[in-house]
């Protein structure tokens, strides 16, 4: 029965996604199997971890923790490896059937190229590979024959809405956004928030750059760009709508004018679940969805005045090319600038847009431009919050 099991590469593994795919592994445990467990730089997670699931081999990124993790698993046979290029090498290994990507960040791009490459299904938590390298990605897999299944909780819903639809046509996706912390703040308000504020999701338990991306709503302008490339939509068919009970997972319109939406509890470990059993569901121990304790379902439309990373998400993938690219790489470093205290909340948006304007525009990138731009970007961003801080 043994290789009925599917056997899961979880990169990121000490995550937030990372631990919760754990935690629907451990409790299907006759159906999967951990084959490559990756981390950062938590060493003692990632060793606990590789304890209690047993993988073929773990991955520490940080090169100055392998030590560490070698001999705190010396007593087995769990294989250690060190360096982000080892990430590569092990999504890669012949045994793996699944490769979760549940690393932040641009970092999750090389792995997922390399796991196409291999044929193994990608079950897609790392939203930042399709923003950066859509086009890409999904050329990619198309040409590997190689599945993307959604972890993200939006695209789920969608993915599970058209479930059957076959060549019936989207007319339009409703991506669904609780509006985080901030839903309901001016903009004096918002110029004084705290790191400790933007970090304290209303509805969603989650890691630090995925909640300071929910608080500027460029978490949805990011999700919008990814379910253009999972859906083969146009961004103008896809719309931003608040939903503050996150209840509706996300919403399907068809061309006769039905919608479909998902609903469920604000849990990832069931979008986790669906993406490893499907087309299969399967009982778990998430908590029961109660209708009744959700008086009144409520929509509203984003203030983009307010939050203009929404619209720099739209103008980014509009211009195509290296935009996204610059998108996501002056986002990741203005939020870790936010997270580190060295520039305000209100001041993300504003990096990002001198960033759109002022970096060299490509209109038809190769992944390697792609992983220049990302650098280049980067780099000249962290010297200028450098400058700024001395
Ligand atoms: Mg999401």
């Amino acid at each position: 029965m043994m290789q009925d099991k599917k056997a899961i590469a979880v990169i990121g593994s000490t995550g937030s996604i990372g631990r919760q795919t754990l935690d629907v592994i451990s409790q299907h445990e006759d159906k999967f199997s951990v084959e490559v467990l990756t981390a950062n730089s938590q060493a003692d997670l990632l060793v606990e971890q590789a304890l209690r699931f047993n993988p073929n081999c773990v991955v520490i990124a940080d090169k100055s923790l392998y030590p560490k993790v070698r001999d705190a698993l010396s007593d087995t046979y769990i294989k250690v490896f060190a360096g982000s290029e080892s990430i590569d090498d092990a999504v890669q290994m012949e045994s793996v059937d699944v490769v979760v990507t549940a690393i932040v960040g641009f970092a999750g791009l090389s792995p997922t190229v390399k796991a196409i490459r291999k044929g193994k299904i990608i079950a897609l938590s790392n939203k930042e590979t399709l923003v950066v390298a859509g086009e890409h990605i999904t050329a990619l897999a198309a040409q590997y024959n190689v599945p993307i299944l959604p972890i993200d909780s939006e695209h789920s819903a969608i993915f599970q809405s058209i479930n059957g639809e076959y060549c019936n046509k989207i007319k339009r996706i409703y991506l669904t956004a609780s509006g985080g912390p901030f839903r309901t703040k001016t903009q004096s308000e918002l110029e004084k928030v705290s790191v400790r504020e933007a970090l304290n999701h209303p509805n969603w338990s989650m890691g630090k750059k995925v909640s300071v991306d929910s608080a500027s709503l460029m978490n949805k302008g990011l999700e919008m760009i990814e379910a253009r490339w999972l859906f083969g939509v146009s961004p103008s068919q896809i719309e931003a709508v608040i939903h503050p009970q996150s209840v509706i997972h996300s919403m399907v319109e068809f061309e006769d004018g039905c919608l479909k939406a998902q609903l469920g509890i604000a849990d990832m470990r069931l979008p986790i679940q669906y993406a490893l059993t499907y087309p299969q569901r399967m009982t778990n121990n998430s908590e029961p969805f109660d209708i009744y304790k959700y008086g009144s379902l409520t929509f509203e439309q984003p203030n983009r005045r307010l939050f203009p990373c929404l619209d720099l998400a739209y103008r980014a993938i509009e211009h195509g090319g290296n935009m996204p690219a610059i998108l996501n790489a002056a986002n990741e470093v203005a939020v870790n600038a936010f997270i580190k205290g060295y520039i305000r909340f209100v001041d993300i948006p504003y990096v990002i847009e001198k960033s759109l304007s002022d970096f060299h525009f490509i209109q038809n990138p190769l992944l390697d431009d792609l992983f220049e731009t990302d650098d280049t970007v980067r780099r000249t961003l962290e010297n200028k919050i450098t400058e700024l801080t001395k």
